[in-house]
């Protein structure tokens, strides 16, 4: 048997986790400036020379969904919404087929900036699911955290995305020590009343240098404490390998009203359950958010490695996988890039 015909073991580490979720950042490039993501005055963007084209992406997801497992796709930045070539993007990813011989799943993770304007065209691509990221509804406060004061065209992308009929809808909140806590309560309401399901994300350390502090950090079980003075909260079972931690919303007169996750990434890692592998713009593999090592694919896509070789180069990856963040351990280091260029 030749080495094109053998069949691939999926992305397995050391620790017997396998990745079948990628994560695709499109672009490091951003129209908000969050505080806890990317510092006031941005960054050094990557050199376009770096970034993978349109064509190189499909290339290597290719590899990802045919040859190494993976079924789930999210499309993600900086703001994956900037990339002119997105739609076309997901509709050569759905071409795609995975061992199952099933179209992979395409999600994606966005401000929300310009959904309106460009959804339509994203679902007919075949796009199946949408988090927006909103971290308050009061204009003054958005302003503060995103830097930017354009929370309106945040709301138009949601209501877009309500409309398009794509479900569930999610909304990604990170809440800060005295910057939008008192948010978490009209948030919940918000789109407890639209139907939104929404995740409070615990801030990690993936933003400006030192802007991280474990002390001042909002954690899930604070958050989960100020919901249930509001509202009565009951556990979902079924977590997975997914991060949230799901509850069932219910109102006083005891009826189901919506469910809200807390994704405690920091107080309670789930990294024993991760099934994530990661691919920057400029083509860099990360087998986690807080690696330290990448793995460059673009140089030997670019000097003409086979599918098989990028293949194993991907494996070998995540046989170095390690077993988890280990943020608050001694030798926890933040890595050099922040998420926005990581890809959340
Ligand atoms: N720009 C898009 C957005 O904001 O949704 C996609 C990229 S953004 C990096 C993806 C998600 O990461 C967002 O929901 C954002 O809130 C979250 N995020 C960014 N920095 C974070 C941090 N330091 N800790 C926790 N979540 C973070
Ligand atoms: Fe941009 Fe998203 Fe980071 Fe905010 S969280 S700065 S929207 S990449």
């Amino acid at each position: 048997m030749t080495l094109a015909t053998q069949p691939m073991p999926g992305l397995v580490d050391a620790y017997g986790r396998v990745a079948e979720d990628l994560r695709v950042s499109l672009t490091d490039r951003c129209n908000l400036r969050c505080s806890y993501c990317m510092p006031a005055d941005g960054l050094a963007w990557l050199p376009g020379r770096t970034i993978l084209s349109d064509a190189e992406v499909v290339r290597l997801v290719g590899v990802a969904v045919g040859r190494l497992g993976v079924r789930k796709l999210r499309l993600t930045g900086g703001e994956p919404l900037l990339r002119p070539g997105l739609a076309g993007i997901i509709r050569s990813v759905r071409e795609l087929r995975t061992r199952d011989a099933e179209p992979p799943e395409v999600a994606l993770t966005t401000n929300g900036i310009g959904l309106d304007r460009q959804l339509e065209g994203l679902v007919a691509a075949g796009l199946g699911r949408v988090n927006v990221s909103l971290d308050s509804l009061d204009p003054a406060r958005y302003a503060r955290l995103a830097r930017r004061d354009r929370l309106p065209e945040v709301l138009r992308g949601l209501e877009a995305a309500a409309a398009s009929g794509l479900r569930p809808v999610k909304v990604n909140t990170v809440v800060m020590r005295d910057a939008n806590e008192q948010d978490v309560v009209p948030l919940a309401e918000f789109c407890l009343e639209r139907g939104y399901e929404l995740r409070f994300i615990e801030q990690m350390p993936l933003g400006p240098r030192h802007g991280w502090d474990r002390t001042a950090m909002v954690s899930a079980a604070e958050v989960l404490g100020r919901l249930q003075e509001h509202y009565r909260l009951v556990p979902l079972p079924g977590r997975g390998a997914a991060p949230s931690e799901d509850w069932q919303v219910l109102g006083d007169d005891g009826a189901v009203r919506g469910r809200i996750g807390v994704i405690a990434s920091v107080t309670r890692p789930f990294c024993r359950a991760c099934d994530r592998t990661r691919l920057t713009a400029d083509g860099q593999v990360r087998t986690c958010l807080f690696s330290q090592t990448e793995t460059d694919l673009r140089t030997p896509l670019r000097e003409g490695a086979s599918d098989e070789e990028l293949a194993e180069l991907w494996l070998g990856a995540h046989r170095g996988k390690g077993p988890g963040h280990g943020i608050g351990t001694a030798g926890f280091r933040q890595p050099e890039r922040t998420m926005s260029s990581i890809g959340g």
